[in-house]
């Protein structure tokens, strides 16, 4: 009997959703049952978002940031306690009212290699060597537990880029298990990607290795059968957009989606040649011990809302159902073509 991933959706800039009931719409209308979404604030109109999502099904984990992209030094405990405070006050005063299903957090230095504010020799250890992983967890652990005291039955989702942690993941085995992993950016040896498919189908043109599903199978069982486990797959015509502000109601979808329809042939032609590999990664998720699985597909700047693109389609038919021939998984996301 084969395994299956429990949940599929959409991991997004919120500032790049232009219409976001018919974002949520198409996404109830492809199965969908998760959307995280990532801002700097909490939108004004996060009620009325939540209440639409979960009327369609659909659970809205909101993403903030916890020192993502800002200069902090991770062996600091003065920085570690700002951030712990920060945080603090966000969840009380935009995210407590919402009875949030979810929050997921981004922590400095996992993006890219990682430059210390401080230019510290603990930290300068890490750049472009073994990674931040340990320092993660110290800094992390900090918020992490204030967050737990005070928030005990709040679900949290830590988004972890590869980029500055590399083999240093490892040392993630020891973040609590209540705590779910969403797996993004998975850089390998070759400056591109171990565990496909993080920034773009066409970058990654080369045939997934024994190494990369090894890869994955770690991340997978780093901590066990309690463990929840997410991966986000990117890959699809995107701009980063965190940001501008939400709900561009009047935005000529059209218009940008003949932006961007050179690009969406290219994903159609390499999402079709890869998905043999996709199937591979998907099946070893599917069939790994951890106790739930997500995985989430990054399509935005008012495209998902504009229609359900086929090379989307093609790669979350292939997450329905990993254990299927490539052309079965074809020919049942032909049957959505660009509705
Ligand atoms: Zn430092």
């Amino acid at each position: 009997m084969s395994g299956k991933i429990d949940h599929y959706g959409m991991w997004t800039w919120g500032g790049r959703v232009f219409n976001w009931k018919k974002y949520l719409d198409h996404m109830r209308l492809s199965g969908m049952d998760t959307v995280v979404l990532w801002h700097y604030h909490a939108p004004a109109n996060a009620p009325q978002i939540k209440e639409y999502a979960n009327h369609l099904g659909i659970r809205v984990i909101w993403g903030f940031n916890w020192s993502w992209n800002s200069p902090v030094c991770l062996n600091s405990d003065e920085d570690a306690a700002k951030w712990r405070d920060i945080v603090l006050n966000m969840l009380k005063n935009e995210y407590e009212s919402l009875q949030p299903e979810g929050i997921c957090f981004q922590v400095g230095g996992t993006e890219f290699d990682f430059e210390c504010r401080l230019g510290c020799p603990i930290c300068r250890k890490t750049y472009g060597g073994d990674g931040v992983g340990s320092l993660y967890m110290k800094f992390a652990g900090t918020i992490i537990d204030a967050v737990k005291k005070q928030y005990p039955e709040l679900k949290l989702y830590a988004n972890i880029h590869l980029g500055g942690v590399h083999q240093s993941f490892e040392a993630l085995k020891f973040l609590d298990t209540s705590i779910n992993i969403m797996w993004e950016d998975l850089p390998g040896p070759k400056k591109h990607l171990e565990v496909p498919f993080a920034y773009d189908w066409e970058a990654e043109d080369t045939a997934v290795t024994s190494q990369t599903l090894n890869m994955v199978r770690r991340m997978c069982e780093l901590r066990g059968a309690d463990e929840d486990v997410a991966f986000i797959v990117k890959g699809f015509p995107n701009h980063w957009g965190g940001c501008d502000p939400m709900l561009l109601e009047d935005f000529d979808l059209k218009v940008l989606a003949n932006v961007y329809q050179e690009k969406w042939d290219a994903a159609e032609h390499y999402c079709e040649k890869r998905l043999p590999d996709a199937l591979q990664v998907f099946r070893i998720i599917a069939d790994s011990p951890a106790r739930e699985k997500t995985v989430l597909l990054l399509v935005e700047h008012g495209l998902w809302e504009y229609q359900r693109y086929y090379p989307a389609m093609l790669i979350l038919e292939a997450i329905k159902n990993p254990f299927r021939d490539p052309d079965e998984v074809i020919y049942a996301a032909k049957s959505y073509k660009n509705t």
